[in-house]
């Protein structure tokens, strides 16, 4: 177990983030991000080689202490977010200040700490996007911005660190919490079987990480049929 690769997922106590950490186990150590440590213990008793990882991503002294204690990273995969939705009109200042901050600077930031240890394993960066990373409509401002910056986080890693893989997943809508509260927001019904199922955006993320040593998967789409 100990010679499997280690792997750091952020947002693995639910949605996206754990169905991520189920589809790496077999092939990874797992350090499991998140603040919900019951949902934390929860996901690592199911896998093996798996421990929690419980920092508020938010909170720079303790990102930057708990990110001190890894000297070696193969993979970190960027899946906590939070989507604040809403139009212009109606969005003050909070609601963009909490997006980016989630969305983009803990992940820069989280990455910044880390990049001595994935560079000591040659390692890949995963930054779970959004169709709205490329695509901002009437009433996704906030949510909108802060995935288009963090597209451009991750192509500019890319470019500069060219001994590590820097993936951009970008999912349509997804069957989790956050699905349901942004659905909550717009007003519209909620349509689980209308949308992606978590394991399918995790598939598409083993694909990135599993590739061959000469492939590199720089962005991913992946939409509901
Ligand atoms: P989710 O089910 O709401 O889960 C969000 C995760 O982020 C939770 O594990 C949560 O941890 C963590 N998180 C949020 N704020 C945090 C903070 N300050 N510090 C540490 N962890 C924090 O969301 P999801 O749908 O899986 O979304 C995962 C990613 O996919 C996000 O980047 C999202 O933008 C993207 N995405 C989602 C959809 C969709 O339709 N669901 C579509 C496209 C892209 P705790 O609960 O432990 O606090």
């Amino acid at each position: 177990m100990t010679d499997l690769p280690l792997a750091l997922i952020t947002g693995a106590s639910r949605g996206i983030g754990a169905a991520i950490a189920h589809q790496l186990s077999p092939t990874h150590r797992l350090l499991l991000g998140g603040r919900d440590t019951d949902a934390l213990a929860k996901v690592a008793e199911e896998l093996p080689g798996a421990e929690p990882w419980p920092v508020d991503l938010t909170d720079a002294a303790s990102l930057e202490a708990a990110a001190g204690k890894i000297d070696r990273l193969d993979v970190l995969v960027h899946s906590a977010g939070i989507g604040k939705i809403g139009t212009v009109a109606d969005s003050p200042s909070s609601v963009w200040r909490t997006n980016l901050e989630v969305n983009v600077i803990a992940v820069a930031e989280l990455t910044r700490l880390l990049l001595p240890a994935l560079r000591a394993a040659n390692g890949h960066v995963v930054v779970i996007n959004s169709g709205a990373g490329y695509t901002a409509r009437p009433g996704w401002g906030p949510y909108a911005a802060s995935k288009f910056a963090v597209r451009a986080f991750a192509d500019s890693l890319r470019a500069e660190e060219p001994g590590l893989r820097v993936t951009s997943v970008f999912p349509g809508r997804t069957d989790t919490d956050m699905q349901r509260e942004a659905r909550a927001q717009e007003g519209g019904a909620y349509e689980a079987d209308k949308y992606l199922r978590p394991d399918s955006v995790a598939t598409a993320v083993l694909t990135a990480v599993t590739a061959t040593p000469e492939a590199h998967f720089t962005e991913i789409q992946v939409r509901p049929r």
